[in-house]
């Protein structure tokens, strides 16, 4: 393996000198062997971020077309990192005229309504996102992931849009850094992913949107895949790789109850999803947008390390992210036509449960010693409901509560009665 990687040619470089291979121009960006000017390079992005969002859009005529798509029923939300994928799809949507506060009467909106929001996690700066959404006349929310035990998060959205700024609660916060410490380290950055999820499409749910866009480039999306792989979520991983998917937008309503799949009517859009983070970073700098990440996975997670590996790899090998995805780009979802809308769903990742889990587990469980059960019954229920990834990133966790789309996931799922006899030894 080494001994092929050796010999592998080095990839051709244009020489210095050459100009842009569109116009002729100076060059002053090379992407995959081509040389462009910064006009020329940013009409490529442009045309490549529009092939991506125009081609699953409802009313288009054809997939993959690059002409515009129709208006769309709703409003768009962005979810707005503040990596260099969310705000090139953001200048993206602004430039080309996609949103409300940009449209013309002869060049309509897709997306009449924009907001942005932005999910703080403990220990981050916000930096220049609100700027960067207002100065664009899009609604800027921000949101912490600790929100995701607020019980009324929706109706606290509902007001920051109104303008009524919400408070910090103390409570949740302690919730939060007290989940998070109940799970060994390798486990931390998959709940916290979980979480994000859980609070977009909270907030997705509370807007008058139709789309949920997201920034995430074709590099997250390969370390995505391996990440995906290495964990054990290979059944549900084929769902999380298209471009537009109904995948699992529940609210943590007041009533507790979670949406089924796509229950909210709320469309995930992966827009950036054809970009490298390198030729997005490129686009941000051409552009003179600022751009931060804060993802600091810790050095022992399986994100981190594959963080570390395609970024290792592609500097060697160009085409590495292309040959992931691409591969990955072929997995089918093996479970049942619709099952989405009426199987099962994991309580944690709301994903498509593995039908086969439970027997898995039962073969598996042969690390509790009899009469020493490792967990308590009413953990029980949640843990017989558990896809396989997210079982094996709970396993060795300590007490702690769990946020509440998770018990409401488990509350559906188990009958009351059930769940009753499972914990009547523990009513007094
Ligand atoms: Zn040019
Ligand atoms: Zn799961």
């Amino acid at each position: 393996m080494c001994e092929v990687q050796e010999t592998m040619p080095r990839p051709r470089r244009p020489r210095g000198g050459q100009g842009c291979s569109r116009c002729g121009g100076r060059a002053q960006y090379l992407i995959r062997d081509l040389l462009f000017c910064r006009p020329c390079f940013t009409k490529h992005i442009h045309h490549r971020l529009g092939r991506t969002i125009n081609g699953p859009l409802a009313g288009s005529s054809r997939p993959n077309i690059t002409s515009r798509p129709p208006p769309q029923t709703g409003g768009a939300l962005i979810a707005l990192s503040g990596g260099a994928g969310s705000t090139a799809l953001l200048d993206f949507l602004v430039e080309r005229r996609y949103l409300g506060p940009q449209a013309t009467e002869r060049v309509p909106a897709v997306w009449a309504q924009a907001f942005a929001v932005h999910v703080v996690f403990p220990g981050q700066s916000v930096g220049g996102l609100k700027e960067l959404a207002e100065s664009r006349g899009i609604t800027y929310l921000q949101v912490r992931a600790e929100d995701v035990f607020d019980s009324s998060l929706a109706d606290k959205v509902a007001g920051l849009v109104q303008g009524i700024p919400s408070e910090d609660n103390e409570d949740n916060a302690a919730r939060l850094s007290a989940l998070v410490a109940s799970l060994p380290l390798p486990s931390r950055p998959t709940i916290l992913g979980h979480i994000l999820d859980a609070v977009l499409a909270t907030v997705a749910s509370a807007l008058p949107v139709s789309h949920l866009i997201l920034g995430e480039t074709a590099t997250r999306e390969a370390q995505r895949v391996i990440t995906g792989t290495a964990q054990g979520r290979g059944f549900s991983l084929p769902l999380d790789l298209v471009t537009l998917s109904s995948r699992a937008l529940g609210e943590v309503g007041a009533s507790g109850e979670v949406g089924a799949l796509g229950a909210s009517g709320v469309m995930r859009l992966r827009g950036a999803r054809e970009l490298s983070v390198k030729e997005a970073a490129l686009y941000c700098h051409a552009k003179g947008l600022e751009t931060f990440n804060y993802r600091q996975w810790g050095r022992k997670s399986i994100e981190g390390l594959t963080e570390r590996f395609v970024a290792t790899l592609s500097t060697r090998h160009p085409a590495t992210v292309g040959a992931i995805t691409r591969t990955a780009g072929k997995l089918q979802f093996t479970g049942q036509e619709g099952e989405g809308q009426e199987g099962p769903l994991c309580p944690l990742c709301r994903r498509p449960a593995d039908p086969g889990i439970k027997e898995w587990q039962a073969r598996a469980s042969l690390t509790v010693l009899p009469g020493h059960p490792s967990t308590t019954k009413e953990e029980g229920a949640l843990e017989s409901l558990l896809c396989y990834g997210c079982a094996a990133a709970l396993k060795g966790r300590k007490d702690a509560e769990m946020p509440p789309f998770v018990a409401a996931e488990v509350r559906r799922r188990v009958p009351e009665s059930e769940m009753r006899a499972a914990i009547a030894d523990y009513f007094v």
